[in-house]
């Protein structure tokens, strides 16, 4: 197989840089190691629409974002922020008013930001998208080295990958100097060692409440609580940010999802404990985001609070 660009990783990324090549007449074949596109961009599909499961925000003054979205015809939404936020405290007492809708003026995308990547995808013909296509190395002359034993020789390479995952996994034929490995190494993957638990209910019955949605929790398992509903509050959802470290949640799904909902029902009141459905989703787990030292995050942007698993 040849071609102008090879690209190694279909995210947003990747899949955002074949959409312009294409546009300027290059020819350009990507390959994804997962059977999806999409990388940290999933969702909760359900018959109602889509809840996010890795990024849900972008915000105000990002005219790249914002270009791409009104290029593909996409609609975005301003996440949903009226009402009193509420605060738990270690003891698991809830106050409310307490501290502002820290996601306020954020936006949001209807259909998920799934959506996004569906409609890239579209614009790419079936046969340049590789999926489920793992990339073990890249040559200097341009060849690309499949998993498959299969390769790609191309003009030019872009990895799409974060960067320490790319130093991790990837054989370079030569190999690339310690110093640049170690560049590579040193810059975390955003987002990679954390964790979203999202419930999905019939009504947004916490804005009936007067409630925003938004908590901040020092009791845990979720440290940061928001509304994920979709626009018109559908489907009507709450997400949480896990508070508790990567190596503590391993093999505790069953107890973090249990806990989650009662901590709800501690903040939302008792229907907050019958969703319709809930999802975790660990991308500290996923071996095409995350390695080891993303299980330790740069800085402390969600509070951590003592597992009770
Ligand atoms: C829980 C969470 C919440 C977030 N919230 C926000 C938010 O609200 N707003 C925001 O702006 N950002 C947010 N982010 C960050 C955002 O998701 C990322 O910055 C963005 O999606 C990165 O896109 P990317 O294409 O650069 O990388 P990725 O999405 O990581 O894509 C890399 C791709 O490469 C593939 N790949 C890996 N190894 C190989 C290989 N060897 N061969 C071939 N393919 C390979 C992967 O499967 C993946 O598809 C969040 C992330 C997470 C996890």
């Amino acid at each position: 197989m040849k071609t102008d660009v090879a690209i190694i990783g279909a995210g947003l990324a990747g899949l955002a840089l074949a959409y312009d090549l294409r546009q300027s007449g290059c020819d350009v074949q990507i390959f994804e190691a997962r059977p999806r596109p999409g990388g940290r961009i999933e969702a909760l599909r359900t018959p109602l629409g889509n809840v996010d499961l890795g990024p849900s925000w972008f915000w105000p003054g990002q005219p790249r974002i914002a270009q791409l979205i009104a290029k593909l015809g996409l609609q975005a939404f301003a996440q949903y922020a009226s009402g009193q936020v509420s605060f738990e405290d270690s003891g698991g007492q809830v106050q409310r008013g307490v501290g502002f809708a820290s996601m306020e003026g954020a936006y949001r995308l209807s259909g998920g930001m799934v959506t996004l990547v569906d409609a890239l995808v579209a614009q790419l013909p079936a046969a340049r998208l590789h999926l489920g296509c793992p990339v073990v190395g890249v040559s200097e002359n341009g060849t690309v080295h499949l998993k498959s034993g299969a390769q790609c020789l191309a003009q030019h390479v872009v990895i799409a990958l974060p960067p320490r995952l790319a130093a991790a996994t990837l054989a370079f034929h030569p190999g690339l100097p310690p110093s640049a490995l170690q560049a590579l190494a040193v810059i975390p993957t955003w987002m990679a060692g954390h964790a979203k638990f999202v419930a999905v209910y019939e009504q947004p019955f916490w804005r009936q409440m007067g409630l925003s949605g938004d908590a901040i929790s020092r009791c845990g398992p979720l440290a940061e609580i928001h509304d994920a509903s979709g626009p018109q509050a559908t489907p009507a959802a709450l997400f949480g940010f896990l508070g508790i470290a990567a190596a503590d949640r391993l093999g505790h799904a069953a107890a973090i999802k249990a806990e989650s909902l009662a901590q709800l029902a501690r903040i939302f009141g008792a229907q907050a404990a019958q969703p319709m459905v809930t999802a975790l989703q660990d991308w500290a787990c996923e071996d095409y985001t995350a390695i080891a030292a993303d299980h330790t995050p740069p800085m402390v942007i969600l509070p951590m609070v003592a597992p009770r698993l």
